[in-house]
C-alpha cells in the first residue's frame, strides 16, 4: 500500500533529509517511526501525503505512482490519508464540529449525510457532548481527539501522525493510543512518528528507525531502542 524504493530528498537549502531509503508498509499495518532528531522522519512522513516530493526515488501509494499523479489530482489522494500533528492545527475560531465538517468534502455530501459522519465520527473519539465548543475551551487531549475524529471522518486507508502524543502528558497519551488502536483495529494503516520510548515498549508494533536519513532498523513488535 506504501512503498517506497530509493528516495532521496535534498531540501533547496543543500540539506540532506534522506539518503536512500526503500520501504513497504502493508495495509492495516501500524508502524512506529523512531529516531534522533533531526534524522529525516518529518521528512520521511511527509513524502506520503505529499508534503514533500523526493529529489529522487519512487513511491507508489494505493498503487498511483506519486511521480506521474498530476498536483490537481493531489487533494482526491489526500482523501484517503489523514494527517495528524503534534500541535494539532485545528482551526482556532471553528466549533469542534466545524472543524471535522470542514474536512469533509462537503459538495458532494448532504447535510444530513455531512452531520451524521461528523458525529459518528465524535462518538468514536468520545467527544459528542463537546461539538459545540471550539478549540481553545477544550484540554489538549481533548484537542488531538479532535484533530483525530477530523483526520478520519473521509474513512481514510492511511493515518499519519506525527508526534501526536508530543504536547500531551501520560495519561492523556495512553487515551490517544487506545484511539489509534481501535482505528488500526478497523483495518486502516497507521504510521506515527514518536519520542515516546513508553508507548513504543508498551504498545508493541512494527518500528522502523531512522538516522541520518537512512533506515537503520525495521523490526516487528520492536523496541524504542534509544535512551530518550
Ligand atoms: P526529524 O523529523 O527526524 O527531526 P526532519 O525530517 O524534520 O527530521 O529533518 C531532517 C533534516 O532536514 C534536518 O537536518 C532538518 O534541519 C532538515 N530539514 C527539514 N525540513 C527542512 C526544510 N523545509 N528545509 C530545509 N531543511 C529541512
Ligand atoms: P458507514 O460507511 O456507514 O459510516 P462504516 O462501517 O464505514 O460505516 O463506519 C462505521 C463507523 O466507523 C462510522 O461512524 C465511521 O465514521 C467510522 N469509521 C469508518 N471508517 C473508519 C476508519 N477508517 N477509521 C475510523 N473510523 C472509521
Amino acid at each position: 500500500m506504501i512503498l517506497m524504493k530509493d528516495i532521496y530528498k535534498t531540501y533547496a537549502n543543500g540539506v540532506t533529509a534522506l539518503n536512500g531509503i526503500s520501504v513497504d508498509i502493508k495495509q492495516g499495518e501500524f508502524v512506529y517511526i523512531v529516531g534522533p532528531s533531526g534524522a529525516g522522519k518529518s521528512t520521511f512522513i511527509k513524502l506520503m501525503y505529499r508534503e514533500v516530493k523526493p529529489t529522487q526515488g519512487t513511491i507508489i501509494i494505493n498503487e498511483i505512482d506519486m511521480s506521474e499523479i498530476k498536483e490537481r489530482k493531489v487533494p482526491y489522494l489526500r482523501r484517503d490519508i489523514g494527517v495528524i500533528f503534534q500541535d494539532f492545527k485545528l482551526l482556532p475560531k471553528l466549533s469542534v464540529y466545524e472543524n471535522i465538517a470542514f474536512a469533509l468534502e462537503v459538495i458532494e455530501e448532504s447535510p444530513r449525510n455531512i452531520r451524521k459522519r461528523v458525529m459518528d465520527v465524535l462518538e468514536i473519539v468520545g467527544l459528542k457532548n463537546k461539538a459545540r465548543f471550539i478549540p481553545d475551551e477544550l484540554s489538549g487531549g481533548e484537542q488531538q481527539r479532535v484533530s483525530i475524529a477530523r483526520a478520519i471522518v473521509n474513512h481514510p486507508k492511511i493515518v499519519i501522525a506525527d508526534e501526536p502524543t508530543g504536547n500531551l502528558d501520560p495519561d492523556t497519551s495512553w487515551g490517544i493510543m487506545k484511539t489509534f488502536e481501535e482505528i488500526n483495529a478497523r483495518g486502516t494503516t497507521i504510521i506515527m512518528a514518536t519520542h515516546s520510548k513508553e508507548i513504543v515498549n508498551t504498545i508493541k508494533k512494527r518500528v522502523i528507525a531512522i538516522e541520518d536519513g537512512l533506515i537503520v532498523r525495521d523490526q516487528n513488535r520492536g523496541e524504542y531502542g534509544y535512551e530518550i
